[in-house]
């Protein structure tokens, strides 16, 4: 076997990298990684966490508010956008730094630099040429924004997480995940928030009626939505103030445009070019069930491949790539019943097959849906709804898709998702016994189905 510098060369440190790094290392890999941008990538920098924390703040200005009912007296407590940037800013130092030391801690070698590969065994960093056995790509993903006039003026959630204001009015263009979330941060946070999307209705991949009663919510919350609404030109007035102009003819004033449009695999400027890695249309490094690109020593995982853009997922495809390739054991990932959350407000959680696709898949199926009040609205003044869906198999009756808006969905869905991985069928749903009062115990007490 030929005598590498490293037995592993990984560039990237966000979710997947580090990950991938650290359980290699453990393994007995002798493990090198390189980033040219910041420890943990975009989740501990400009995604998962600083967004979760802005989530959290502006809740509480409806905190405040329904706090009344329950004998508090009103108060009107002012919020400083800077306390919050900068706590935030520390706390994501903080997680920089555990990164860091999870690594020294594993023994990997890090640079902070770029790392471009230069042939299939050999990387260079800081002027130097390192070589490795193999090569992993874990690079992840870079905001898109399409190109139309005026482009210049618009930022995307890279920049949200460090604005030095917090504008009087915002236009989020988008809508998916970060659209939506990020329209309910800046409502919260009291600015006058907009979302414009192009189709007749945001929030595509997800199930009819969450994305109906997410645009309900939003709307009840004071949201303004546009929809059917393209965006095609966007100048700069003299205060510095944007025009965005529609193609409908309409046009809108705003402080901000936050363009929260998808994001592209990151493949730029790495080497790529040196090696025969394929990508395909969109960018994306094509691999195998293995992580393995074109190239049979270089692998690739996360957002920069064409498979689901998730922290989690990023996560468990480092662990199954570290376990084949460094301890003798063939893990493949299961990419079967992912849950996910999307923390507008209310709050998304969701796992397994919308009822469209399960209409598709299995053809028939039993559909049971709520949509109700929570207990602590009845006092709070709120009139936000919570719907829950439950879809089961008609034939083997499986429950394949389980939906919910509302207030802690993420977490009520992850312990559901556990239940549908085990196969859990609707009777076992149906024996188990509710903690009441909850809202979580309308999903094992829905009897009645709404549609078959
Ligand atoms: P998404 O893919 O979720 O949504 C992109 C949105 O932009 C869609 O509504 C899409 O519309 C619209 N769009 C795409 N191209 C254009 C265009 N040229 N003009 C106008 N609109 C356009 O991307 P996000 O940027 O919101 O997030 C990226 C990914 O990051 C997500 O897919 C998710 O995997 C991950 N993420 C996860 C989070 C979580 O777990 N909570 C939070 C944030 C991000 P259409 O539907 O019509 O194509």
């Amino acid at each position: 076997m030929a005598d590498y510098d490293f037995d592993l060369f990984v560039i990237g440190v966000g979710s997947g990298g580090v990950r991938a790094a650290r359980m290699s290392a453990t393994y007995g890999a002798r493990v090198a990684t390189a980033e040219d941008r910041y420890m943990g990538g975009t989740c501990v920098n400009v995604g998962c966490v600083p967004k979760k924390l802005f989530v959290y703040a502006s809740h509480f200005s409806e905190a405040y508010e329904e706090a009344e009912g329950f004998g508090w007296a009103r108060t009107n407590p002012g919020f400083t956008w800077p306390v919050l940037l900068n706590n935030k800013n520390t706390e994501i130092q903080r997680l920089n730094d555990v990164y860091r030391g999870l690594l020294n801690g594993a023994g990997v070698t890090h640079f902070d630099s770029r790392a471009r590969i230069v042939d299939a065994h050999h990387v260079s960093i800081n002027q130097q040429i390192v070589s490795t056995e193999k090569i992993l790509i874990a690079t992840g993903s870079w905001p898109s924004v399409p190109d139309f006039p005026g482009r210049e003026y618009v930022i995307t959630s890279n920049e949200a997480f460090f604005l030095e204001t917090l504008p009087k009015r915002s236009l989020v263009v988008g809508g998916g995940y970060i659209a939506v979330e990020f329209a309910g941060i800046f409502k919260g946070l009291g600015v006058e928030s907009h979302l414009a999307y192009r189709g007749p209705l945001f929030l595509r991949q997800f199930d009819q009626d969450v994305r109906l009663c997410v645009r309900d919510e939003l709307d009840k919350k004071g949201v303004i939505l546009h929809f059917d609404s393209v965006v095609q030109e966007i100048s700069k007035n003299a205060d510095g103030s944007l025009r965005v102009s529609f193609a409908d003819g309409s046009e809108m004033e705003t402080d901000l445009v936050l363009y929260a449009t998808g994001r592209k695999p990151n493949i730029h400027d790495m080497g790529l070019e040196n090696v025969d890695v394929r990508c395909g249309d969109n960018g994306a490094i094509i691999i195998d069930e293995e992580f393995r690109t074109s190239v049979d020593n270089i692998f690739a995982l996360g957002d920069v491949t064409d498979r689901i853009q998730l922290t989690p997922v990023a996560i468990a495809e480092a662990m199954a790539f570290s376990s084949t390739q460094f301890n003798g054991h063939r893990k493949l990932m299961d990419y079967d019943g992912i849950a996910t959350a999307v923390f507008c407000q209310p709050n998304i959680g969701t796992v397994g097959l919308t009822e469209d696709m399960a209409r598709e898949k299995l053809g028939e199926v039993e559909v049971y849906r709520s949509v109700f009040r929570p207990l602590k609205h009845t006092l709070s003044g709120s009139d936000e709804k919570t719907m829950m869906k439950l879809i089961v198999d008609k034939c083997t009756d499986r429950v394949v898709g389980v939906h919910m808006v509302g207030p802690e969905a993420g977490e009520i869905i992850q312990g559901i998702a556990i239940a549908c991985k085990a196969g859990a069928t609707k009777a076992v749903f149906d024996a188990t016994v509710g903690i009441h009062p909850t809202t979580a115990e309308e999903f094992v007490t829905m009897r009645e189905p709404t549609v078959t």
